[in-house]
This record gives structure tokens, C-alpha cells and sequence, in this order.
């Protein structure tokens, strides 16, 4: 059963404050404490990147080590999306093991790709990007968004690749997808 985004938007923002989170940048570590998720960081192929498996009620979350640590980053939350959205708890094992899964592509079930992917990934957005905080800090400082010095700058701070603070910019209509 899909999810709709505002549940997504409300449990991931219900999450980082539960865990005390809920401030720019996000401290994910502080998540997946709060969680009792532990994150290993590993070795995989290199088109894996990352894993949750749960077992007799723990969770893990396995990194590919080799990517980049935005990347990383994105990975740990995607799989925390997992974890809140999609795990069953009345399963006693679970594993979601993810290769490639395409950010930048359109949720379209045609192009082959699980809505439980796109699910996880809007949770992974909502967690590290918080629409109302991102809004707030673009607000506070006067961000001038069509400048690219300024998309690294607050890359940089929210530790996300530049590509996924625009379309994160686009999604939340503060700058035009041309
Ligand atoms: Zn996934």
C-alpha cells in the first residue's frame, strides 16, 4: 500500500523530534541512536549501496564505506525510511538490500522502480532536509537559490550532494526546474 507523501513529511518530522533532532544540520546519529539501529560501515559491491536488516527485533543498517560520505549519508536515511515505513514488526527477520536505486528519476512503475524505493527516499529528504526548517534557515540568511556558490555553501551544511538539494529546492517549489 503506497504512502502518501504528507504521512511521510508528518512521521519523518515526528522522528526527528522524538530524538531531539529536529535542527538544521540533522544529526542522524542521533537518529538511529534513538532508534537502536546500529550503522555499520562496510565493504559491498559497488552497486550496493546500503542495506537494513532486522532481526529478532534489532536492526542494522549496513554502508558501502567507498561511496561518498553525502552519499552515505543519503543511504543512512533512505534506510531508516525502511525501517519506519516498510518494516513489518511482525516479522522477526526482514532485509532490504539496496542497489542503485535512482533519486533522480521520476516515480514512474513502468521505469521498473518500487514505489517502496521512491517512499524511501522522500523519508530520506523530509529526515536530512526538513521542509519547514530548510525553509526557515533560506529565509533567516536571505539565500539568493539561483546562485551556485549558495547551493554548495548549503550543500556543504546540510552534508547533501548539491544534485539532491536542488531537486529538494525544486520539490518544494522554492526554485523552478528549468
Ligand atoms: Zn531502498
Amino acid at each position: 500500500m503506497k504512502i502518501s507523501h504528507e504521512v511521510i513529511r508528518k512521521k519523518a518530522r515526528h522522528l526527528l523530534q522524538s530524538s531531539d533532532s529536529y535542527k538544521l544540520p540533522v544529526d542522524l546519529k542521533a537518529v538511529t541512536k534513538y532508534l537502536s539501529i546500529r550503522v555499520i560501515e562496510d565493504n559491498f559491491d559497488d552497486d550496493v549501496s546500503g542495506l537494513l536488516v532486522v532481526k529478532e527485533g534489532k536492526a542494522a543498517i549496513g554502508i558501502n564505506k567507498d561511496h561518498s560520505k553525502n552519499r552515505q549519508r543519503f543511504t543512512t536515511a533512505h534506510e531508516i525510511g525502511h525501517f519506519i515505513l516498510h518494516h513489518d514488526k511482525g516479522e522477526s527477520e526482514d532485509i532490504f538490500v539496496d542497489k542503485k536505486w535512482a533519486y533522480f528519476r521520476d516515480a514512474d512503475s513502468s521505469k521498473g522502480i518500487d514505489y517502496k524505493e521512491i517512499e524511501a527516499n522522500n523519508f530520506a529528504a523530509e529526515l536530512i532536509m526538513p521542509a519547514d526548517l530548510t525553509k526557515e534557515y533560506i529565509r533567516k540568511y536571505d539565500l539568493d537559490l539561483f546562485d551556485d556558490t549558495t547551493i554548495y555553501k548549503l550543500s556543504t551544511y546540510l552534508q547533501v550532494s548539491e544534485e539532491a538539494l536542488t531537486i529538494r529546492l525544486m520539490k518544494l517549489g522554492l526554485v523552478e526546474a528549468y
